[in-house]
């Protein structure tokens, strides 16, 4: 029977008060080496990590369910958790145990929640991903206002802008944040467009999102009298913002990371493109999920993690300024241009260490000395870099680049100076510091190492001393420096006269273990020394970090700038390999791609050898071109490959790269949309067909004439007659009240009558040739409408049975027939040859039995020889 009235001990009782401040989180609760989790915490953990659940202890009679990790293989642990949607709560013990004790024997460890590790809240290496953002994003609403902020504490971004519930989707799928803050008496209302987004909600109360007390948090943290030289922020946008640092406040335990100041963004600034589209279009994510196969997997030619990451970020969010997307342009033909000095720059670049994480994890009090290092040779290639620019004639945003390269002359020295080149991960061992850095720290550590020189020759000394050759001296952490011999030589010198000299330390299996007064003398000395050696360094790294931290504002140019130059110089360098072309980018309504190509199937075909063949494609080009093309064409003819290579050359040119065509002309798109017909979605439980109306309702409802419209076998998901209708009126109203540019592809031929009544609409068709039954796909997009679908020979082709293949001819023959001579679908349909998949009999079965089937029937077994029945089959034989 337990006991329930048992006492509840300190330690329990200071694990019990700490976790009722983290219901929602793990408690890794620090023990010594071990983080250990207790309770239910314990359970969850052990089955998510796969690791052994024990027991420790009891409490109120029961058993209390424990597991632990190690604290120096923690980081993989927190991995896990993180990944698998738990948060953790860090508790560190405070003071040293020692301490403890000498409060009494009773008194626990002071302990307390150092951190707590959420998604959006990361900053270890292992636990990012180099190449993207983690972003934590808070949406906050003010009466008819609101707005959306977001932050990277593994970089200090820290952007907001205005936001509403209809633009707050497309926001997210933009961002990808992996956290998303709320007020909690809206989450109820957004959970679903937020686990939609793929972010975890967390919720936190209206006082975190109070504007005031937003703006003073802003102040306060930088340190500024007014926030007007940031720009002017609504209220909702400061309370978005208030709540991003309240949260980070409260995640962090008070220790703000370095945040830039906040950049407002502003929606119009943007290409619009929302979560539908970005999927479809596998921008930096393949449909299957993975970054492999995605647009960004295919054209990211840059060295740095940062460059990657502003990649990314140019690639989720195309400019829609003018001058912005030119700029960016420059950038890239003068790099072009310049084939031996962009292959120097990127070489330095390959040197260039995540410059902007090593300096948050400094700031967060989360560094090392490698981080020290990363930032030192990051400010010495930066410097290499803007040498190697210095005497070239630069386009303005390269040269406001370079010139945010240099400057670091004195701190580049500084780390030069003070650290090794390659020094240990954690500060807490010490050997980083260079030798001749500090004279004191040399001192201690000369004499840390002669006395371990000393030792060595005590041991020599000891064996002649005591005749024992094979005499060791060894150091563990429990004994410190020993004299070490096996037991039968430990006779000697247990006995007089050398047990005066030799002190019995400890006797183990094999050895016998002995001490002497000049050996611990020495070990005090060293140990000392050691010691000393070890809390210089320590200061030093303080000062050291300090002094990075002073000049936190100026290294995040330079490692910005380098971003800036890594996407540049990796834009030209894909121009070049895959003789890509500059857009013209204007702002016009023209889109006139001449031998366009889909980069991402380009580069799969490129794989087995196949070419890929170029098209044109112009809309809007003056009087002389329709807005929409309604493209026809056989299935697998390549009508979704041209559709989308076309929205992805937009796309690209805005984002400021050159296009894999021979020449593109792009007016400037403000809103990208792309939907593809009855694309499942079970995952989300809707029927396909309601999604695909869902989202074409929101291409008709929002497109505006900037728009670029690309719209893929809409209607498919329901009845011919239906899915006709559907997308014959979505095409007149796209033409008549969005009027927007577009590209259509449909299999209904019906819909190519539309082309003689809307002006702007032009029929487009992909080439395809037959030959001996079979069909040839050319690939080639002419104007004029397919004359017809191929579907059965595409069937063929996917290897369907020759009697379907058959019999389908048939079906389509009597159709066309029908068609042809206006007989209605019913009458097609009865006059259709029954059983046609089968050979057919001689006699159908509405006409009585046939002459074999009427012998069959005819035929008694049991009265048969075996003769006899073979003869019968003979004779039916013969009747076939
Ligand atoms: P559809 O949408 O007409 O069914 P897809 O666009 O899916 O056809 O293309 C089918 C396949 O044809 C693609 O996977 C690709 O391998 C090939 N293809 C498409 N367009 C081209 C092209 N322009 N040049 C070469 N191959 C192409």
């Amino acid at each position: 029977m337990s006991d329930k009235t048992a006492k509840v001990t300190p330690m329990m009782a200071q694990f019990l008060e700490i976790k009722n401040g983290y219901p929602d989180a793990l408690l890794f609760y620090r023990m010594g080496d071990f983080y250990e989790l207790f309770f239910d915490d314990a359970v969850a953990a052990a089955a998510a990590l796969d690791i052994a659940l024990t027991k420790r202890g009891k409490h109120l009679g029961d058993d209390i369910p424990m597991c632990g990790v190690p604290v120096h293989s923690a980081e993989g642990y927190l991995l896990t958790l993180i990944r698998k949607g738990f948060r953790v709560a860090v508790c560190e013990q405070m003071e040293d145990p020692a301490e403890a004790k000498k409060r009494g024997s009773k008194s626990v460890v002071r302990r307390d929640v150092v951190r707590l590790v959420t998604p959006g809240t990361l900053t270890e290496e292992s636990l990012l991903d180099a190449r993207r953002h983690n972003f934590l994003a808070a949406y906050n609403e003010v009466r008819d206002d609101a707005a959306l902020a977001w932050v990277d504490i593994s970089t200090g971004a820290f952007r907001v802008m205005p936001s509403n519930r209809t633009r707050l989707s497309p926001e997210l799928a933009r961002l990808a944040p992996r956290e998303l803050v709320v007020c909690d008496d809206l989450s109820a209302e957004l959970g679903e467009l937020v686990s939609e987004s793929g972010a975890d909600g967390t919720d936190l109360g209206r006082a975190a999102f109070d504007s005031a007390s937003g703006e003073k948090r802003l102040l306060d943290l930088f340190k500024v009298g007014s926030l007007d030289a940031f720009g002017t922020f609504s209220r909702a946008e400061m309370g978005a913002m208030g709540a991003i640092v309240e949260y980070l406040d409260i995640t962090q335990k008070g220790k703000l990371p370095l945040l830039r100041p906040p950049v407002r963004e502003m929606a119009h600034g943007t290409m619009q493109i929302d979560a539908a589209t970005r999927r479809n279009l596998e921008l930096t994510h393949s449909l299957s999920g993975g970054r492999d196969g995605s647009l960004l997997s295919v054209i990211d030619r840059t060295a740095t993690a940062g460059g990657g990451r502003l990649l990314e970020r140019r690639l989720s969010s195309p400019s829609c300024d003018l001058a912005e997307i030119r700029a960016r342009l420059d950038g890239v033909t003068f790099f072009k241009e310049a084939s031996r000095l962009t292959e120097d720059v990127r070489a330095a670049l390959r040197k260039v260490p995540d410059i902007d994480r090593a300096l948050s994890r400094l700031g967060l009090d989360r560094g090392g000395p490698r981080d020290l290092t990363a930032i030192r040779s990051g400010i010495a290639a930066a410097e290499d870099i803007a040498t190697m620019l210095s005497d070239r004639d630069l386009p303005d945003n390269l040269s406001d680049a370079a010139s945010a390269l240099t400057g670091h002359d004195a701190l580049k020295h500084l780390l030069g100076e003070a650290l090794v080149a390659e020094p240990p991960l954690l500060a807490r061992d010490g050997g980083f510091i260079a030798p001749g850095y500090d004279a004191d720290l040399d001192e201690a550590r000369q004499l840390r190492d002669e006395g371990r020189g000393v030792i060595a020759g005590m041991q020599a000394q000891y064996a002649d001393h005591t005749g024992i050759s094979s005499l060791k001296i060894k150091h563990n952490n429990v004994l410190g420096y020993f004299i070490e011999t096996t037991a039968t030589h430990a006779q000697k010198m247990l006995g007089a006269p050398l047990s005066e000299h030799y002190i019995h330390r400890q006797t183990t299996a094999n050895a016998v273990r002995f001490t002497t007064v000049a050996l611990s003398d020495m070990e005090t000395k060293i140990l000392n020394a050691g010691n000393r050696a070890l809390e210089i360094e320590k200061r030093l790294y303080s000062t050291l970090v300090a002094e990075v931290l002073t000049q936190a504002a100026e290294i995040a140019n330079t490692a910005r700038a380098l971003a800036e130059l890594d996407v540049a110089a990796g834009f030209a360098t894909l121009a070049r390999s895959e003789n890509w072309t500059a857009p013209t980018v204007d702002e016009s309504r023209v889109f006139d791609v001449q031998a366009g190509r889909h980069p991402v199937v380009e580069a799969a075909l490129k794989r087995s050898g196949d070419p890929f063949v170029a098209n044109d494609c112009r809309l809007s080009n003056g009087e002389r071109d329709a807005d929409i093309w309604l493209l026809t064409g056989p299935n697998m003819a390549g009508k979704s490959t041209f559709l989308r290579q076309n929205a992805l050359i937009a796309l690209l040119a805005q984002s400021g790269s050159y296009v894999p065509a021979k020449s593109a002309h792009i007016g400037i798109v403000s809103q990208l949309f792309s939907r593809v017909g009855a694309s499942d979605d079970l995952a989300r439980g809707r029927s396909t067909f309601m999604v695909e109306m869902v989202e074409t309702a929101a291409i008709l409802n929002q497109a505006n004439d900037r728009a670029l419209v690309i719209l893929d076998e809409i209607g498919r998901g329901t009845a011919t007659y239906d899915g006709l209708s559907i997308a014959w009126a979505t095409l007149e109203h796209l033409h008549d009240v969005n009027q927007c540019r577009a590209l259509f592809a449909t299999h209904y031929h019906e819909m190519t009558q539309l082309a003689a009544k809307l002006d702007g609409v032009e029929n487009a068709t992909i080439a395809v040739k037959e030959w001996e039954g079979d069909v040839i796909f050319l690939h080639e997009v002419h104007k004029g409408a397919a004359d017809r679908s191929y579907g059965v020979q595409v069937a063929k082709l996917a290897g369907l049975p020759d009697s379907v293949i058959a019999r389908a001819n048939t079906v389509l023959e009597a159709l066309e027939k029908g068609e042809r001579e206006g007989t209605g679908q019913k009458a097609l349909i009865d006059d259709l040859p029954l059983f046609a998949a089968m050979p057919a009999p001689k006699q159908t079965a509405a006409s009585g039995p046939s002459e074999i089937e009427q012998a069959l029937a005819d035929i008694q077994p049991d009265s048969l020889s075996p003769i006899e029945a073979l003869n019968l089959l003979y004779q039916l034989r013969e009747k076939l």
